[in-house]
């Protein structure tokens, strides 16, 4: 730019020098001198004034070029410098809300520029080398990026820590450059990293806190699986135990089986085999009793009876073992068909009055007419009367015997008056009443059960299976009945079977 300003300026003077000649010319040529004659007697005077005036106003375009070129570039200057302030503005404005400070360094570590933000902290660099300024020190620091920028001639980036700002943490990124005088400068562009640091701390603590609920869980897992080790083994024990104990008990059941279907058998094979002499004995003996095979006296007559019944007992016994295990085997059969539930009374009526009567009892049937056909095996049914009937007789020593039916529909009186609640919607009721030695309370819950006479209850004294109630009830649960008894001990038992009208 200066080297044009000057050729110009040489140009001009020349220009200056050609006009101031040429003016000259023209003067002397058109006798322009003549003008001033009035004036100035002399003619060289007056070409001297001629040239004086040329010179002047050369001299005069001359300045005012020259006063053109100043102020021009004086307008640049100032544009360029306001453009430079607003740009430093801005700069700093980006830095100073960026948190990022800028400085420039030199090879012996002098301070060359320091941003307004960072002077107002530290203050004037002038004097001080940069370890000093920044970090109040007398050496280079350790690791410095200035050094290394330096003697790489590459970027560096390293972290500080700012003590005099309260250990704030920055980045510096440091440039080398070279000026255009060929010296070599660096850089430093120093970054808040405080938020990411403090981010990277927590994030780090937050790692740490995780890792350490990981380990504890881990160890918690470990422990938990190392009972369930032991859990599973001792189960796993148990079960072998059990396993073993299974396979014993197993092996007992097996023997038990054996044992019982060989009891089973047995008692079948010898009641069977009993039944067979007992008919002939009974029906020799009714023969005799008959007078059928002869006459017999009084008191042969008498032994005979009690033979007879010694018989009849014996073989109800070995009738009643047979059924009770046709019933456990699930062997019984029912033949239910349409019957006459007071026929069947009547039957077992004809039946045993004798025996009554023999015992001095009053026997009685009160039977309700409109009792209706019902569904039933008569022959069982019998049965369970027969079973009835028989233990009144035999455990009343003086009073009664009745039998009684009785027909329940839905809205016959009495019928809430009855301890059992479950009953079907209609139904025949049949009961038998006696006055004899009655049940204990605590005996009636296990009346029903197999073997129950077996025991302290009537201590054998009378005789029977204990089976005939077990018997009745197999019955009676096969006919979706219900039986019961209600009794009172010294006073008498009345002893219920209900079958359902279907
Ligand atoms: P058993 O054939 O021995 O009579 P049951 O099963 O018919 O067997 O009767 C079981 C027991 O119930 C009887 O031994 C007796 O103790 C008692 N029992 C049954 N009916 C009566 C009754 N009417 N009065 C008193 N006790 C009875």
């Amino acid at each position: 730019m200066k080297n044009i300003l000057n050729k110009r300026i040489i140009v001009e003077i020349v220009l200056m020098v050609c006009f101031v000649f040429t003016g000259y010319t023209i003067s002397v040529k058109y006798n322009l001198h003549a003008m001033f004659e009035s004036e100035f007697a002399e003619k060289r005077v007056n070409e001297i004034i001629i040239v004086f005036l040329c010179i002047i106003i050369s001299f005069v375009i001359f300045i005012f070029r020259r006063w053109q070129d100043v102020s021009r570039e004086l307008l640049l200057r100032m544009k360029a410098e306001l453009h430079v302030e607003n740009l430093n503005k801005q700069i700093n404005f980006i830095l100073g809300a960026t948190k990022t400070g800028l400085d420039i360094i030199d090879r012996d570590y002098n301070v060359r520029y320091i941003d307004p933000e960072w002077q107002k902290i530290y203050g004037d660099p002038k004097g001080k080398k940069c370890y000093q300024y920044f970090m109040d020190i007398n050496e280079i620091c350790a690791g410095c990026g200035v050094k290394q920028a330096f003697d790489t001639r590459k970027m560096i980036v390293t972290e500080e820590v700012l003590k005099k700002e309260n250990n704030r943490v920055v980045q510096v990124t440091t440039i080398p450059f070279q000026t255009n005088t060929g010296e070599w400068l660096v850089a430093e562009v120093n970054v808040d990293i405080r938020d990411r640091k403090n981010l990277e701390s927590a994030l780090e603590k937050s790692y740490k806190n995780v890792q350490e609920m990981v380990d504890i869980r881990t160890m918690e897992l470990n422990m938990r699986n190392e009972q369930l080790q032991n859990e599973i083994a001792a189960r796993k024990k148990i079960q072998q135990e059990l396993e073993f104990s299974n396979r014993e008990l197993e092996e007992t059941l097996w023997k038990l089986e054996r044992a019982i279907r060989v009891k089973t058998d047995f008692t079948a094979m010898v009641s069977h085999e009993l039944r067979t002499p007992l008919a002939s004995i009974r029906e020799s003996l009714s023969l005799v009793l008959d007078h059928t095979a002869g006459s017999i006296n009084e008191e042969q007559n008498e032994l005979m009876q009690i033979a007879k019944r010694n018989v009849d007992r014996l073989a109800n016994l070995i009738n009643n073992v047979l059924d009770f295990q046709r019933m456990e085997s699930g062997k019984l059969e029912y033949n239910i068909k349409e019957n006459d539930i007071n026929l069947a009374v009547k039957e077992v009526y004809k039946m045993m009055h004798q025996l009554a009567k023999d015992k001095g009892l009053q026997f009685e049937i009160r039977i309700e007419d409109k009792v209706c056909l019902l569904r039933f095996d008569n022959y069982r049914i019998i049965q369970v009367l027969v079973n009835f009937v028989g233990n009144a007789i035999k455990f009343t020593e003086k009073g009664s015997v009745i039998v009684s039916t009785k027909f329940y529909g839905k809205d016959v009186y009495g019928r809430d008056k009855l301890s059992q609640n479950d009953l079907p919607e209609e139904f025949v009721l049949v009961s038998v009443q006696d006055t004899g030695i009655g049940i204990k309370k605590e005996n009636i819950p296990e009346l029903f059960d197999r073997y129950a006479q077996v025991g302290e209850m009537t201590e054998r004294k009378t005789g029977g299976s204990g089976l005939g109630l077990a018997i009745s009830k197999n019955i009676i649960d096969a006919h979706r009945g219900k039986i019961w008894v209600e009794s009172e001990f010294g006073k008498g038992s009345v002893f219920y079977f209900v079958l359902p009208v279907r």
